[in-house]
């Protein structure tokens, strides 16, 4: 239970972290924007990482991401990857081959935002980009965990990411070694492969030249933030193995992204918009997926009516996973989402138009 500073509301689905509610965060983001922000970077700072987007006048830019950094001399970006070493934009890792990353093997059928409509966990795909008529059984998804992110969301749910980039890093050649014969998708996630997404493009072209012939999706779970050319490349590997681009759209006023991850939505909007007409080329299996989570008090009814009214504008087919929240990093003192704000939020993106919807971590409401 915590009170918003702003309009003295009380409410459990008000965090302290924040200590402004919804509507203020929407309606008022002016006055309270220069504290949000000072959350965001002392938080950042406390951890050791960049604790703010750099806009040095001289500085060198960096054009991966949507954050477009413009590094000072000796400085690192945002997501802490790079750095302006001599006035030339350098990996901290030391190559661009080279990222920090770890994986794992993970037994298919997974617990993947989109294994209700993917060719690992479904039906969908088969037989061009599925090896079984059903879930995958006996085969893996090698799951690629990036640790760094272009934001910096309270609510993250992977937050050890933050701590991931520090010494040497893995190389291409290392990470392509662990598709073997048992592995029939890869998903790049963290943290977030955007900063990092170059690493991952140069791999997956590695694994699918040498694996011709054979099913091997390629697939990526992001805040969608990656700047358009690289998106474009990201999407082509994904049309051409069967795989697919999980968007995270986890808000849509632009207050509450600043407010809640740190940074803009606007380019991942943007790049959903390009995704959604690539997706008309492949809808089945489905080439993008869209997830949001429901942080409550926060990513309400309202946040995602507005969701649901773009991706029905855009094709009310493309699949959209409404995710459960569990108290986690710097929003622990929210509660998990309750049933009843699930419920009526499945109902507001149907009458917005949404065909395919899904709650994914149902175990967590009450
Ligand atoms: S990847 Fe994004 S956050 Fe990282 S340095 Fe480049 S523009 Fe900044
Ligand atoms: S990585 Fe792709 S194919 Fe594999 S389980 Fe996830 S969404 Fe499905």
């Amino acid at each position: 239970m915590a009170k918003c500073r702003l309009c003295g509301r009380v409410s459990p689905f008000i965090s302290a972290a924040i200590g402004y509610c919804a509507d203020c965060i929407r309606g008022n983001f002016s006055d309270i924007e220069g504290e949000l922000a000072a959350l965001h970077r002392d938080g950042r700072q406390r951890e050791g990482l960049p604790p703010e987007v750099p806009k040095a006048p001289e500085g060198k830019g960096c054009r991966i991401c949507g954050n477009r950094c413009s590094i000072p001399p000796g400085g690192r970006g945002f997501c802490g990857v790079y750095e302006n070493r001599g006035g030339r934009l350098q990996p901290v890792s030391g190559s661009w081959r080279r990222a920090f990353v770890h994986w794992y093997y993970d037994p298919l059928p997974t617990n993947c935002c989109a294994a209700w409509v993917c060719p690992g966990c479904s039906s969908s795909g088969y037989p061009r980009f599925s090896y079984s008529r059903g879930p995958e059984y006996g085969y893996k998804n090698l799951a690629v965990f990036y640790s760094a992110c272009n934001f910096d969301c309270l609510f993250c749910q992977n937050w050890s990411y933050r701590q991931g980039v520090g010494e040497g890093g893995l190389e291409v050649k290392d990470l392509a070694r662990a598709v073997d014969e048992g592995v029939s998708c890869i998903c790049y996630f963290g943290g977030d492969p955007t900063p990092q997404v170059v690493h991952a493009i140069l791999t997956s072209r590695e694994v699918l030249e040498r694996n011709r012939g054979r099913v091997l999706r390629i697939c990526w779970e992001t805040n969608g933030g990656v700047s358009p050319p690289l998106l474009r490349q990201m999407a082509d590997l994904s049309l051409r193995s069967g795989g697919c681009i999980k968007v995270d759209l986890k808000c849509w006023s632009e207050e509450m992204s600043l407010a809640l991850s740190g940074v803009s939505n606007r380019q991942s909007k943007e790049n959903f918009k390009r995704l959604a007409e690539l997706h008309r080329q492949r809808p089945d299996p489905p080439f993008l997926i869209a997830s949001t989570l429901l942080v409550p008090g926060y990513i309400d009814v309202e946040e995602v009516r507005a969701i649901a009214h773009f991706i029905a504008s855009l094709d009310p087919s493309i699949p959209w996973t409404l995710l459960a929240f569990h108290p986690d990093f710097r929003m622990r003192d929210l509660p998990a989402t309750p049933r009843s704000q699930a419920l009526e939020c499945l109902e507001v993106a149907k009458a917005e138009g949404v065909q395919n919807l899904h709650l994914g971590n149902v175990h967590l409401l009450w």
